[in-house]
């Protein structure tokens, strides 16, 4: 074992006892980094002088006052799309490939309070508009599974550095899957909370009623534990919640009797791989096993979850994309003879193709005439989708599905074909869409090796369940266990 192939809860009873500093464990990871970079490049900026001073300060910490703050002295990758001050964050776009943001997002305040080390900001889909990373003009990454492989999107940075051992745990973002649906081809796991669990300031936005931070983790101990740090209502997001919070950590318990596992049969239909299905169902009947019921539900309307979250996430994202105009933020153009000539070769050149596609969507169906036919409908059929998953609520507490109909895809092999790049978010939009939380974790491999993800759902504000049926899971499994074999591996940081 490496000092980098450490989890979060590991390194933290090291760290207390003294038998490793962090900033061993900091520079074994920038090692590392140094090393596999080059095949995966899962970062766009690091921040190596930031992180050793903070790591420093955390050693300090815990040698005078023995302080256990849950995060003290780990180190984490954090998704390019989520601000932190005096660092620059791209959301993968040349539009914002200048910009340093003068304040913190509440969850970097909030892991700052906690003691964690940030290694640096994450490759992603730019904006977070894909399912690949592939759109992000900063080049594409590569999944540690599989080189020519995508590491899925738009949070593919943070996955594959999860997966490469280039960090200890991650964020990510998801508005229709991003967080999930790289999680599952990365073979990590990937929560997205309830929506309004996780404060969004700082987080640049996408689409406003969607989007949502989470944690991806090396298991789902410590997906917990960054939850315990990351939720809470905040003031400076009034979509965020004021319930009360849990420990998260009391889910994680090895016990799913009496669990009521639905399975949506409108989630294993023809399209999904046999490999992908198979090793979902070889996982609902090992909670069978464990003492767990499972029967067939319906959510009929799921059929409808692609078009109506294309319609509603790209409409948001014309209105929230507005504010990039050469003036406030960013690139701005050389080429400015007046100023809507600016405001036009700044986008035009500021913004890359899938983004441009989302806005000319987006305004088209909210213009007159189109408003009620597209958006309006949309909305409404955004309700049904929601009910559904009301309804089957009352008769089962998770709903487990495949996360993504296939493993990992080639690189290049969508890119040009935007409808079969947004079907693969197929089983992950309807949780957003619900505003419910659900989670990805390894529960196989294809016949290629490739990895393979479960998604479980839950209640609204019921991630614990989710929490201990995927923690359930994964005592009697071992493929989160599993590492990439074809990466060079030498010996850093031993321990
Ligand atoms: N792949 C989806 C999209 O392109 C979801 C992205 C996300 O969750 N940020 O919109």
């Amino acid at each position: 074992m490496n000092l980098y192939q450490l989890t979060i809860y590991q390194l933290q009873k090291m760290l207390r006892s003294g038998e490793v500093t962090s900033v061993e464990v900091t520079k074994a990871i920038y090692k590392r980094i140094n090393e596999i970079e080059k095949d995966i490049h899962a970062y766009i900026s690091l921040t190596n002088e930031m992180a050793l001073e903070q790591a420093e300060e955390a050693d300090k910490r815990i040698k005078k006052r023995g302080d256990t703050l849950p995060l003290l002295g780990i180190p984490l990758a954090i998704k390019d799309v989520i601000c932190i001050k005096g660092v620059k964050t791209t959301c993968g776009s040349k539009i914002l490939s200048n910009f340093i943001p003068p304040y913190d997002a509440t969850v970097i305040k909030r892991l700052r309070a906690n003691g964690a080390i940030f290694l640096g900001k994450t490759n992603m889909d730019e904006f977070a508009m894909g399912s690949s990373t592939e759109t992000s003009y900063f080049g594409i990454t590569q999944n540690p599974w599989g080189l020519e492989h995508v590491p899925g999107g738009s949070s593919g940075g943070s996955a594959a550095a999860l997966a490469a051992d280039e960090c200890i745990g991650a964020l990510g973002s998801d508005t229709g899957g991003s967080i999930r649906q790289p999680a599952s081809y990365c073979g990590v796991v990937g929560m997205k909370p309830t929506y309004g669990r996780v404060s969004r300031f700082g987080l640049v936005a996408f689409a406003s009623s969607l989007d949502q931070i989470g944690p991806m983790t090396k298991d789902v101990t410590d997906t917990a534990i960054l939850m315990n740090v990351i939720s809470g209502k905040d003031p400076l997001d009034s979509t965020s919640l004021d319930v009360n919070l849990p420990d998260f950590t009391t889910a994680l318990r090895n016990d799913v009797k009496g669990l009521r596992i639905g399975i949506p049969m409108e989630y294993f239909v023809e399209g999904v791989d046999h490999e992908v299905e198979c090793s979902v169902r070889e996982g609902i009947r090992l909670l069978e096993r464990l003492g767990a019921s499972s029967h067939e539900v319906s959510l009929p309307h799921t059929d409808y979850a692609i078009s109506t979250y294309y319609i509603l996430a790209s409409a948001e994202a014309s209105s929230n994309l507005a504010r990039y105009d050469g003036v406030k933020y960013g690139y701005r153009t050389d080429d400015s003879k007046d100023i809507m000539y600016m405001y036009k070769m700044t986008r035009e050149e500021g913004f890359g193709a899938e983004v441009k596609r989302r806005i000319m969507l987006g305004t088209y169906v909210l213009s007159s005439g189109y408003y009620d036919a597209y958006y309006l409908k949309a909305q409404k059929v955004r309700t049904l989708i929601k009910k559904d998953f009301d309804k089957v609520f009352k008769e089962c507490d998770v709903l487990i599905v495949p996360n993504a109909p296939t493993p990992p895809f080639k690189i290049g092999e969508k890119i040009d074909n935007p409808l079969q790049m947004y079907l693969s978010d197929i089983f992950t939009i309807p949780a957003n869409l619900g505003g419910i939380p659900a989670i990805s974790i390894p529960c196989g491999f294809s016949k290629d090796g490739l990895p393979v993800g479960m998604q479980i759902m839950g209640r609204h504000l019921d991630e614990e369940t989710i929490i201990r049926t995927a923690y359930t899971f994964e005592q009697n499994t071992d493929y989160h266990l599993q590492k990439p074999k074809n990466l060079s591996c030498k010996d850093l940081g031993e321990i």
